[in-house]
This record gives C-alpha cells, structure tokens and sequence, in this order.
C-alpha cells in the first residue's frame, strides 16, 4: 500500500515526485521539519536543525529545478548528518561537552559532494560521544530512543542517523562506522545501512576516532536509497591519504536494473556462512531471523558453504587495543588551547590541558584515551599494541581465505535485539563483547551491510522487534552486497518509518 505521508516516502520515490514536478524541495523539508517539531522531543534524534538554513538550499533546489537545470537525483533530497561529519557554519560537537559550542569552519568532503549533487545537507544528528558506544547512551546532551520501541536504545554509535530515518525525519543519512557503528544502530532500527570498504569515501571532515578503522557510509530505507547516497559520498579524494584511487561503479543503475522477476539459480553466488559467527551467545529471535534469511537465498538457488573465521574470538580485544591507541592520539587535538572547551578554572598552561579535558570528555571517552595511552607506553607497547596489529593480519587472513570459497558472507549484526535503555551501565563489557559480528570487518577494511529482515515470530523472545542481518563482502566489492540485498528486499520490503507526521500536501 502507497503510504500517503511525505516522509514515509523513499529518497528515489521522492526523487520521481520532484521530477514530475508533483512536489517541491521546499515540501519535503518542511515536512521533515513538521515531523521533527512533532516526534523529536520523545526521540532525541537530532542535536540541533538550522531550519533557515535547511529550507534556504531547498528554495536554491526548486529554483534550480524550475530554471531546468536541476543537479541529478538527490537534487532537492534531504540528507542529515551525524554530528562528527563537518558543513561549513554549522555546530560539531561528536555530542561532546568539549566541543559543545564549535562551529566547523569547512564542509567534510561527503558534505561538498552531496551538496554538488544538490542534496539538502541538513541538521546535526545525535551520536554517542566520539563515536566510542553502542547504544547512544554515551551522548554527552541525551540519550536516543529507538523509534520502533521507545524504552529500547536506537544502538550506536550512529543512533540518532538511524533513528532519524526509521523515524521518517530524513529519508537519508549519514553515520560513521569504526567497528559497527552503522551497521549495528541500522540493524537495532530496522533500516539498511553500509559500512564502505576502507578508502572508498574520504574520511576528510569526519572527527576522528579510529583512523585506520573510522569510515562514512549511507543509512537508507531501501536498497535503490543506499546505492544512491554510497554513490554520491563515494570516490578519490587527495585530502584523505587513505583514501582509494579507483573508480566509482554504478551503483543506482545496476540496483535500478535488478530483476526482481529472473528464474531461482539466475546469479548463483556462493554464500558463505561463518560458524564462529552463530556460536553460543546468540539470541535465539536473532539466530532465528538470519537462518531465514540464510533460508531465503538457499530457496533462491544460491549455495550455502560453510566457512570459518577462526580469530574471530581475539577481534573485540584486538578492536578496543588499537581503536583507544588511535583514539589516544586523534583526541589529544582537544587540549583546551586549539579547539573547543577552555576550563575557567584554569590558572596554568599544564592544567588548562587537565581541567579542560577533565571537565570536557564524558567517562567512556576517558576510559578509552587512559586505555590507549597505556597500551602506548613503552614496555606496553609489544605486548598489545604491536600484538594487536599483528592479530589484526590474521583477522583479514582468515577472510580471505573465505572468500576463496564465498562470494561474500552472511551474519548476524548483533547478537541481541535492541536492549532497553540503561542496561549497558550495569554491564560495559558485554556491550563491548556484542560488537563481535561487527568489529572484524573494520579490522580488515571490507565493505559490510546491515539489511533489515522479518523478525522472528513473537513467541520468540524478542521476536517482534526489528531484526537484521549481515552481508560482509570482498574488498570493493559493494555492487555485490547491493545487488544481494536487493533480492531479498524484492520479496521482504523494509519496514515503513514508525508511524506519525505529516500527510503530502
Ligand atoms: N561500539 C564500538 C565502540 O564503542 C564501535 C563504535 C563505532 O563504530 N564508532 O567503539
């Protein structure tokens, strides 16, 4: 059934719409600004909108569109970015007290990208602090809820991206993923979200957290909406020295050409399926949506092999020793001199560093720079950091060696459906543990999707809440992952935004 509201709609669907000249760019933000005025307060999705802001690029975007030049397909879609990903005049914070009142001085590549392809690059989305959590709980303003159940976090680190989509705030946004924080928010919100091979979009204007980990990827609500915001953020920037000097393939036009109707055992790919992957921790409502997932691409006429990742189990020991010795060093930037928050307690050049940063980073971040500069010093830093770089090559060995046998892999995102808010004080190193599925493909640089999928029946445990599951590709190998995606959602469609906001006008 065609949903009658505006923002239920699809980035491609409202694409169609402006083409036909059924409705403006103005429209559709207005109506993304009715419907945050009306659902945010429950949410917290958003840290700030510049609403003028906001509707000054749409009128810029129908004026384009009406002269005849209009930019391509996102020309005149909304676009919302986390709060770590820099546009020029507006807030960065990373939902952090130490830079509440910075203002970015330059776009991030991503936004300058959107922004020539016309894009409505807008607000600035809740994250946990420095992009260090899984739940959003760890923002230093508010938390977020999960707009499919409110007492449930969004996940995290990109909460707010995810939330503000499933919520039909924006039909597009961007999140940053250093070790599942794309993946995992998308999966917890029932929303598709990609994590990119590592250098395929510039990481210039993302804060860092990780950088050898830290990638920006799309969160969409469908296949075709994905392809066409990876498509647009994608490609050779000379500012990020990571960055990949290969060509953008078509993402849009190869998803637009799927055919949903072609005969089972048309592609053939081989699935590979991990056994460390759906070993004992596993919710039993998770296990029970990926296995019919796993189901649905058998019954397909692809073939399931079995394969195994065997330094599965050291990936979260390994993440968190090299992601807080980066982090250690990427945040020792914010010293209360070049960037953000000065203490007005301070009375010397030493404790203007102490009490700014004291009084400005949150406990986890604290943890995670004390953590980092341990494993740092020297004595320490053979017996974990350099350990840790190399059990990283065994990481992405074990990968390979996969894909060998696989076109690409199937997992779980989390093992656990979205917790409700407040257990993670109670339990930090389980939260930690359930980045398991994620963390490894970060620590070997692949592309990896989260794809929302039926969730498990209510007589399971957790059963009726969003469910998701992982496809983790070859290096570049994103149009593979889009094109599989694709074929499961032309028999399964995502879930529509929660319900609310605003009717088309
Ligand atoms: N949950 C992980 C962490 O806390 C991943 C975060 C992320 O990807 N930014 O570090």
């Amino acid at each position: 059934m065609m949903s009658t509201l505006l923002t239920d709609k699809t980035a491609t669907e409202l694409a169609v719409l402006l083409q036909k000249r059924e409705i403006s760019a103005v429209e559709i933000a207005t109506a993304c600004l009715e419907r945050v005025s009306a659902a945010d307060a429950a949410i917290g999705a958003f840290l700030g909108v510049d609403a003028d802001d906001f509707l000054a690029q749409a009128r810029a975007s129908d004026s384009r569109r009406a002269g005849g030049a209009p930019l391509g397909p996102l020309d005149g879609i909304p676009v919302a970015l986390k709060d770590n990903i820099a546009a020029a005049g507006q807030p960065l914070s990373c939902a952090s007290r130490i830079l509440e009142n910075y203002v970015s001085p330059y776009d991030a590549t991503v936004t300058a990208r959107l922004r020539a392809a016309g894009a409505l690059v807008w607000g600035r989305l809740n994250m946990d602090e420095f992009a260090m959590g899984s739940s959003n709980e760890n923002s230093a303003f508010k938390p977020v809820r999960n707009p499919h159940a409110l007492s449930r976090v969004p996940g995290g680190s990109s909460g707010g991206s995810a939330a503000a989509v499933a919520a039909g705030f924006s039909p597009l946004a961007l999140g940053s993923d250093t070790g599942g924080s794309i993946r995992q928010p998308a999966a917890f919100c029932g929303v598709a979200g990609m994590k990119p091979t590592y250098g395929r979009v510039s990481r210039h204007g993302l804060a860092a957290f990780a950088s050898s980990l830290d990638q920006i990827g799309p969160i969409a609500r469908s296949v075709a909406d994905t392809a066409l915001l990876l498509e647009a953020i994608c490609g050779n920037d000379p500012r990020d020295g990571t960055s990949l000097a290969v060509p953008v393939p078509e993402f849009v036009n190869a998803v637009a050409a799927f055919d949903c109707g072609a005969a089972r055992g048309t592609r053939g790919w081989r699935i590979g399926v991990p056994r460390e992957f759906f070993a004992e921790g596993l919710a039993p409502s998770v296990r029970a949506a990926v296995e019919a997932a796993v189901e649905f691409y058998r019954m397909r006429g692809h073939s399931i092999v079995q394969v195994s990742l065997p330094a599965t189990r050291y990936a979260v020991a390994t993440y968190y020793v090299i992601a807080a010795a980066e982090a250690s060093s990427n945040l020792a930037r914010y010293d209360g001199i070049r960037y953000g928050r000065r203490s007005d307690a301070a009375t010397d050049a030493v404790n203007i560093y102490e009490k700014s940063r004291a009084e400005g980073f949150g406990d986890e971040v604290k943890r995670r720079v004390i953590l980092g500069t341990y494993v740092l010093t020297s004595g320490y830093y053979d017996a974990y950091y350099l350990r840790a770089q190399k059990v990283r090559t065994l990481i992405r060995d074990d990968f390979m060696r996969a894909f060998a046998e696989a076109d690409f892999l199937l997992t779980p995102v989390s093992p656990v459906p979205p917790p409700l808010l407040g257990v993670k004080d109670t339990d930090l190193l389980a939260q930690y543990l359930a980045d398991i599925y994620t963390i490894p493909v970060n620590l070997a640089g692949l592309p990896a999707m989260s794809i929302p999928c039926k969730p498990a029946p209510a007589a399971v445990a957790g059963g009726d809440l969003p469910a998701a599951f992982q496809l983790i590709g070859k290096p570049l190998d994103e149009m593979t992952l889009l094109l599989a995606a694709r074929e499961y959602e032309c028999e399964h469609p995502f879930p529509p935004p929660a319900p609310g906001g605003a009717p088309i006008p």
